[in-house]
């Protein structure tokens, strides 16, 4: 690839340019700064969600569907938080519906499991 600093040809999987010494910004360390950068710039009500998401395996004591209902909360949340495109009102209200989405189905999956624990 080019270098942004001399103009000189590299090699596509060289990290510095072999005229300057200048450091090549390759796709994939691109993508890996921004997924860091994302990391670092998630707001905190994204982690509020997340936990709100996190704590439903700790209520229920476990459960394999429970845990995948967390997991599944809890990444869901992160990423709407993280999606800086998207307006933060419109993120707060995703994440809500996410945690009131998990909790309803987790409460849902319990009620089932008495019901049928009752009739056995
Ligand atoms: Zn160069």
């Amino acid at each position: 690839m080019k270098c942004t600093a001399c103009m000189a040809l590299n090699a596509p999987d060289d990290d510095f340019c072999v005229s300057c010494g200048q450091y090549l910004d390759r796709p994939g360390r691109i993508a890996r700064a921004e997924k860091a950068e994302q990391v670092r710039n998630t707001p905190a009500w994204a982690y509020f969600f997340a936990a709100l998401c996190g704590v439903i395996p700790v209520f229920t004591l476990g459960g394999i569907v429970p845990i995948a209902v967390g997991v599944g909360g809890v990444t869901g949340c992160l990423a709407v938080g993280r999606a800086s495109s998207v307006p933060t009102a419109f993120r707060v209200l995703t994440c809500l519906f996410i945690v009131g989405g998990c909790w309803g189905g987790t409460l849902l999956f319990l009620m089932m499991l008495f019901k049928s624990l009752k009739h056995r």
